[in-house]
């Protein structure tokens, strides 16, 4: 171990947590780094604006801190969207995360699938997603290569689904931990008004020589009996580290009485634990008018025109809920250099 950080004054961590926020963190004597994030009103407003079923907010909702932490990652301007496509209830989650802060979020689903699955106790997020495949996209804009990582989905939840994308195309030992719960707060007039809340933390091994970060290999599943196994040392940092971040309670992820400062603080002190400025999240959707209308332009005439209704039409955006209202003349080909 080197570089001590001696001159940095040692102060005690705040004790309330600020919400919407994205902590990152250092652990230099175990090659750790990592983020936690805490997300108060901002998962609020998405969940909330949606009204989607109880497991399906909470799946969201799982995915939406998921996104915020690897999404604010990026070293650029640029997107970072999160996508699920599955045959299970819920047949699509997509999160987009715009740097430096600003995300949405909108899944389809099958109502009948999710009320049927619900009432038989199937609800589970592995459940609900089914077999598919959970991919991440890195969008540095139209100059750019987009990139694209892929990860199969097997009745597994994004945790696991997290896992699997690091340890296979980064090569990178990640644990990661997601929460989401209701909070239930007396309103006016005696009424209790919900209101979601999400948290999570993200740890990875970072060191400086790549042969420290071999991992031990994923369950051989049905291989045969008797196959031999190759199973390679984890390196003891990393055991450490990791074993810490599993025993995360969901409540420590959300608690609002409990910082992000203070949990990192209750996990790695022995160690010494260097906290890094915060980042700011807010829930914003992207879409403008203007955006819509090139989206409509984009389509064929014939599709336009299946489109009108009552001699209009109404698009209503999937992530936030917002409605525009056009006049098909106002989308005639031709149009979009008019501003
Ligand atoms: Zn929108």
């Amino acid at each position: 171990m080197n570089n001590p950080h001696l001159d940095i004054p040692v102060r005690a961590p705040a004790q309330t947590g600020v919400d919407d926020t994205i902590l990152p963190f250092e652990v230099s004597a175990l090659d750790l780094r990592g983020r936690i994030v805490r997300l108060g009103p901002a998962v609020d407003a998405i969940l909330s604006g949606h009204d989607y079923p109880l497991p399906i907010a909470k799946l969201l909702g799982e995915a939406v801190v998921l996104t915020v932490m690897l999404g604010s990652a990026l070293k650029f301007e640029g997107r970072f969207i999160l996508q699920t496509q599955s045959d299970g209830p819920v047949r699509m989650l997509v999160v987009d995360f715009t740097s430096p802060g600003k995300v949405r979020a909108c899944a389809r689903f099958d109502a009948e699938r999710v009320a049927a699955a619900i009432a038989a106790g199937e609800d589970k997020p592995g459940q609900l997603l089914g077999r598919g495949h959970l991919a991440m996209t890195i969008d540095q804009g139209p100059d750019m290569n987009r990139y694209q990582g892929l990860v199969p989905l097997e009745g597994k939840d994004l945790e696991q689904a997290a896992h699997e994308y690091f340890l296979r195309s980064e090569q990178i030992p990640t644990r990661v931990r997601l929460a989401v719960a209701e909070e239930f707060r007396g309103g006016e007039n005696g009424g209790a008004r919900r209101r979601w809340r999400a948290g999570g933390i993200l740890l990875q091994f970072l060191p400086k020589s790549p042969e420290r970060a071999r991992q031990a290999d994923l369950d051989p599943g049905d291989a045969p009996p008797g196959t031999e196994v190759s199973v390679a040392a984890e390196d003891d940092a990393w055991v450490e580290g990791r074993s810490l971040v599993e025993t995360v309670d969901d409540i420590e992820l959300i608690d609002p009485a409990l910082s992000s400062e203070r949990l990192a603080y209750r996990l790695f002190h022995e160690r010494g634990v260097r906290v890094f400025r915060p980042a700011d999240v807010q829930a914003q959707c992207s879409c403008s008018r203007r955006s819509v209308e090139n989206m409509l332009q984009s389509f064929p005439q014939e599709d336009r025109d299946d489109m009108v209704e009552d001699g209009k039409i109404t698009v209503t955006c999937e992530f936030c809920s917002s409605i525009y209202v056009f006049e098909p003349a106002e989308i005639a080909p031709g149009d979009s250099a008019v501003s």
